[in-house]
Formats: C-alpha cells, structure tokens, sequence
C-alpha cells in the first residue's frame, strides 16, 4: 500500500496542467488556423481559454468544424443573444444549502469542491460563475451532510474535483468516510479526459482506501475525445471495483449526427464505461450556438436502440428546475 499522504513533490500532473493553452494566439497558431477562420474567434472571452495540451494535439489543423475545436475555441457566436438564454438556466443560486453544497433531489446531495477544472468547455452551464470556492475546507458542507439522515450519496463535483489535490481529496473522502447514513460517494469528472496522467497511484490508492461504494462518472461527448491513454486511466479505476458511467452534452455540430453517437457508445461499452445520460444543452447565455431540439435527441436515441445493446443507450434528458430528479425524454 502507498502512504495514504500526497509527496510533496509537485505531482507530474500538475506540470502538464500548466502547458495548457490559455492564449488564444497561441492556440490559433498551434491549430494553423487561417487568418480568415480567425476572425470567427472571440479575442477577449469572459469564461478564458483553457484547453490541455494534448486535447489541442488531437484537433484537426485550420479548420473550425473539428469537434474538439467547437468545443473548446471561443467562437464570435458566444456574444449572440438569444431571448430564452439565462445567466443560471439551472438555477443554481436558489438550491445552495450551504456555500459549496447543492440539493435539488432527494437523497443525493452535490458538493461544489472546487471552481477549477483541466479544461474550459464553451458550452458549460457554470461558465458565467467562475464559483469562486476555496479549494479547502468543507466544514459547514459536511455539518449540513452529516445532520441530515435521509442522504445516502454524496456528489463530488465543481468545476472538477480532481483539480483539488490528492491531500484535499484524502481530507474530504475521511470525513464522508465517517458519515454512517452515507453510503455512496460519486465523482464527476471530465479531468481524465485532458490530463489521464491525473489517474495516478496516488489518488488511485485515494480511491481503494474509501469505504464507501464509489461511483465514478466521467464526461467525454465525442469519440476522438476517448484514446488508449484515456480509457488506460479509466481501467485501473474499474480495476478497483469503481463502476464508470459517462454522461455527455448533446452539441450541434460536434455530436448531434448518428454515426458519431454509435461510435461514442460503442467506444464506450468497449471499455467498459455505460452511458448514463445523454444532456440538452442547458439554455446558458453564450452557448446556443450548441443546441440540439429535443426531437432530434429522441430519434438519436432510437437510432441507438435499433444498433446497440439496452445497456449501451444513455437516457436523454434535461434539468428543470425545480423538478425532483432530471427530467427524461427517452
Ligand atoms: C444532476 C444533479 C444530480 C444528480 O442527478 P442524478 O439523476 O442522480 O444523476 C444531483 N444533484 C444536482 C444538484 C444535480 O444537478
Ligand atoms: S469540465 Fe465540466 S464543469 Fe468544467 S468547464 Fe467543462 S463542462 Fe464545465
């Protein structure tokens, strides 16, 4: 066993979160693009450029059509109004319990661990809150957790909970280890999918000494995004028992066609990884350039049931709020 403790080296990861792409010349340069196709791009974004290394590298040169470019490049159609966009569609706000805790559905709560994450997705629901939490400390979080019975699972989530440090993530998972009506612990993460050198054996050894069941889902909405490396990663947490399931964005023009929904699932199942839910892009200022109609969700879905397996068909669904679970379409 590995000390449960993190070196106090820098961690290898943490090196290669620093050659991420924060400057969008510099990425433009990388990707080659035209000096015609840089004028779509949006110069001075609010919710900046932040895009790991090797995402960038596996995106096609001059072009902006690629799917991890529509992604991940901040497009001049950000600053286009659209009359039924919000700040908050999901309403974030009004279900904070505490500061970092959110509860909209029975029996599950989610914490906000963090505001940072390994990559800055355009369509992102949260990016007109950069959430500035600490990255430590979740006192009031685990008071409120730990006073309430009827929770059975917690939701580790931000931004992304694997930004914080293993040390941060050791000091959350004891005292969720502590709680006895808690039963289950759930990451969301899309890290792996940037940086999968995150998956190390420290915070694998983070993972093993939890004693609860942990679930772990991750976010990846295209099959360029699933690699060796990747699903590498993603094994060793399967290896420990860990379920992995993935939930992805249904995004115009970088998934909403057939082959690239087929192809997404069955790289998945292939690893292992069960689509969970399949989201409408929620109504976020800034990202309607990414809508898909729930019609079109729908015969996507159909189109996967009549190639794959029952257990390879993400549910289709979008969050109201105010509702009590996820709303499901399909
Ligand atoms: C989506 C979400 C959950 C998880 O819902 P599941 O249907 O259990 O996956 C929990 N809490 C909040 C606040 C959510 O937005
Ligand atoms: S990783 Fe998740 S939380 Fe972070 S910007 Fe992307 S969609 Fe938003």
């Amino acid at each position: 066993m590995l000390p449960l403790c993190v070196p106090s080296a820098i961690p290898f990861w943490r090196e290669l979160q620093r050659e991420n792409f924060t400057r969008i010349e510099s990425l433009a340069d990388f990707l080659e693009l035209s000096a015609s196709l840089r004028l779509h791009l949006l110069k001075d974004p609010r919710f900046i450029l932040n895009v790991p290394y090797r995402l960038a590298a596996k995106m096609a040169k001059n072009t902006l059509d690629d799917p991890l470019v529509r992604q991940f490049l901040p497009l001049l159609e950000e600053e286009t109004a659209a009359p039924h966009m919000a700040e908050d569609p999901v309403q974030d706000k009004s279900f904070r319990k505490t500061k970092k805790l959110l509860q909209k559905y029975p029996g599950r709560t989610l914490i906000v661990t963090t505001g940072a994450c390994a990559m800055h997705c355009r369509y992102c629901f949260r990016k007109n809150f950069p959430y500035e939490v600490e990255t430590t400390g979740y006192a009031a979080e685990l008071a409120a957790i730990h006073s309430d019975p009827s929770l059975t699972e917690v939701i580790l989530s931000g931004g992304d909970p694997l930004s914080l440090s293993d040390g941060a993530l050791a000091t959350l998972l004891l005292a969720l280890d502590k709680i006895p009506h808690l039963k289950r612990v759930r990451f969301h993460s899309r890290f792996p999918i940037g940086i999968p050198e995150r998956i190390d054996d420290s915070f694998l050894n983070l993972l093993a000494q939890c004693r609860k069941q942990i679930i772990f889902v991750i976010h990846c909405n295209h099959p360029k995004e699933l690699d060796t490396d990747v699903i590498e990663a993603l094994k060793k947490i399967q290896r420990l028992g860990i379920p992995v399931l993935n939930q992805s964005v249904l995004l115009h023009k970088v998934n909403d066609d057939e082959a690239t929904q087929l192809q997404l699932a069955e790289a998945l199942v292939n690893a292992g990884i069960l689509p969970y839910y399949l989201h409408l892009n929620d109504p976020v200022i800034g990202s309607g350039h990414f809508d898909v109609s729930q019609q079109r969700g729908e015969e996507l879905i159909r189109y996967l049931q009549q190639h794959l397996s029952g257990y390879g068909i993400p549910r289709l669904v979008r969050e109201i709020p105010g509702e009590l679970s996820k709303t499901v379409y399909i």
